[in-house]
């Protein structure tokens, strides 16, 4: 822990103070034009790939990168709301489902229920997430995306906003090895 203390530290003295400018213009409102969907995984960073500067892109990332079905109320984990608020407050112009190679999370729902006899939120997961077409682990990876998307269609408000044309939806798969990305959605 102190280690990663010490970063921070740095951090304040090095890239906050490169961009203190921009921070204070942060402080109080944020006008991000990209909402983007990510898997939890170590190995990913969508500002990094994007290139992005603090305050361009709004970011929800989870097991899989997965989408909630919409619903009104119960959703305990936040990830409908952060749908909800980027769409009708913060009215981000896209919203991107990034998949990626190698994804556990992926590869958890061909496993079988016994490899997560002592993972009980895991294996509802898995139970939740199960059906995805393919017979390789990127048709898996790559369908598990489209399924996102079609679930954000779901949402009255973006349905909406696709039919105006103010919002746009985006599948990207990126591979950890090359840095490639494809578009797949
Ligand atoms: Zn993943």
């Amino acid at each position: 822990m102190d280690e990663l203390l010490q970063r921070a530290r740095r951090f304040r003295k090095e890239g906050f103070l490169e961009r203190a400018e921009l921070y204070r213009d942060l402080e109080t409102s944020q006008q991000p034009h990209t909402m983007f969907i990510c898997c939890s995984d170590s190995r990913l960073d969508p500002a990094r790939i994007v290139g992005s500067e603090p305050g361009e892109i709004f970011v929800v990332r989870n097991v899989a990168n997965t989408v909630p079905e919409w619903a009104e109320g119960g959703d305990q984990t936040g990830d409908r709301a952060a749908i909800e608020f980027a769409v009708l407050v913060l009215r981000v112009a896209r919203i991107v489902v990034m998949g990626h190679a190698g994804c556990g999370g992926c590869a958890a729902l061909s496993a079988p229920e016994t490899d997560f006899a002592d993972l009980p939120n895991l294996r509802a997961w898995c139970a939740d997430q199960r059906g995805l077409e393919g017979s390789t682990p990127e048709e898996i990876e790559k369908a598990n995306v489209h399924r996102q998307l079609d679930r954000l269609r779901g949402y009255p408000m973006i349905a909406e906003r696709l039919t105006r044309g103010e919002l746009a939806l985006g599948g990207w798969y990126y591979t950890i090895a090359t840095g490639e990305i494809v578009e797949c959605g």
